[in-house]
This record gives structure tokens, sequence and C-alpha cells, in this order.
């Protein structure tokens, strides 16, 4: 278990594209465990294996439900329409407003390489297509809709 140094937007490899797994190996399981203890421990819903600094084709995701392991996936249908705010642990402090299928089915393999298949509506269909995006180098910030905003202005927004 270990907290591994999330890359922050500008760092090149979050433009990048990553590498499909293909085959389980130690190594492997380490990182996967070590992406959701740093996921955790910075209060995020996602995170894919570029933001780690490696080109592999992992993401994982929890919107607090239980964790999802996602190895090679692959979005195969979507479905509706959400617009909403949107952040990202490679960008801290910003967000910005984003439309999204508001479900959405992808096919992946499991921690143990057993492929599986996931319907996400709402916060975990967002997640599956924000974590997916960083597999092909993509930053939420090309989707955005008008300007970033600090966090901080919400939350004093929010306390008026
Ligand atoms: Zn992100």
């Amino acid at each position: 278990m270990a907290i591994r140094k999330i890359r922050i937007m500008g760092d090149r490899i979050l433009g990048k594209k990553c590498r499909p797994i293909e085959e389980m190996t130690p190594k492997i399981k380490e990182l996967i465990q070590d992406m959701l203890d740093t996921m955790y421990d910075a209060c995020g819903v996602g995170l894919a294996a570029p933001q780690v600094g490696l080109l592999k084709r992992i993401v994982v995701i929890d919107v607090g439900d239980r964790p999802w392991v996602l190895i090679n996936p692959e979005i195969v249908e979507t479905s509706g329409e959400q617009t909403g705010a949107e952040g990202c642990l490679s960008l801290p402090g910003k967000s910005g407003t984003v439309t999204r299928p508001n479900v959405v089915t992808v096919k992946a393999f499991d921690e143990n390489m057993e492929p599986y298949t996931l319907t996400g509506e709402g916060l975990l269909a967002r997640a599956i297509c924000h974590e997916c995006d960083h597999l092909d180098g993509i930053m939420y910030v090309e989707h955005v809709e008008g300007e970033l905003y600090d966090n901080e202005t919400i939350e004093e927004e929010e306390e008026e």
C-alpha cells in the first residue's frame, strides 16, 4: 500500500495514449492497490494510471458505493445526457461544466482479468467517461463549456 504522486495538468504523460494490459502481474496488482489508495487519499471518485505516471489502460472508480477496477475499458453504449460540474485530481481546485451521457455501459476486465460489463448512471457514468478519456490522453478541460472556475468560489457562494 502506497500513495503515489498525482501528475498535474501540463505533465506530458497526461496527453499520451495508454497501452492495453496483456496479463495480470504482481506489479500491476500493486499498482491497482496504490491507485485506489491514492484516489481515496485525495478524496477523488476516479483515477487513471497516467495520472500516477504510467501509460497503462487501468482505471479505478468509487463514487461512494464500492470500488470498480476497469482494465482495458471500452465504452460500448451510451444514452441520455447530463450537464454538471466536473473536476480532476490532476487539476486541483478547479471545476468546469461538462455534458456527458447519463447512462454508460463499459466492458472491462477486473483485477483478476475476468471480463465484466458495468452500466453506470449519473455520477458513475460521468466518472467512467472522464477516466476513459485519460487513457486516450484527453483531459476534461477539452469538454468544458465556458470557463473553468475555482472550487473555493463555489463553496463561498453556497455559504451565503
Ligand atoms: Zn481526471
